[in-house]
């Protein structure tokens, strides 16, 4: 038996969004102080962090790859770089298919 659900993009919700450019903001800003202490090597690495942050922050709207778990039907974000993960709601193993989710049978 295969069970199996499509997979989509999808547009992050406002709140996302926002949450996500917020955290490109602190944590690249905090990168590239610290990159600032590193003489020369460290202030052309900070000055790439700056135009990353800039780029995400101002930059179009990203789309992102959901899936439903074919266990639980938990939506779920995915990662198209990972073949098989375990699903945080119900602990099933997934794989990650060209356009859908596959669980897999482990007994
Ligand atoms: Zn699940």
């Amino acid at each position: 038996m295969e069970r199996s659900t499509e997979l989509r993009t999808v547009k992050r919700s406002i709140w996302g969004e926002l949450n996500y450019r917020l955290n490109w903001i602190i944590f690249g800003t905090i990168g590239a102080v610290l990159l600032a202490f590193i003489p020369v090597i460290g202030w052309i690495m900070g000055a790439g962090v700056i135009l990353a942050v800039l780029w995400k922050t101002f930059g179009f709207r990203e789309s992102q790859l959901v899936g439903s778990c074919p266990a639980c039907t938990k939506l779920l974000p995915i990662d198209p770089k990972t073949d098989v993960f375990a699903c945080p709601v119900c602990q099933s193993c997934i794989a990650i298919q060209e356009d859908k989710l596959v669980i897999i049978k482990i007994d």
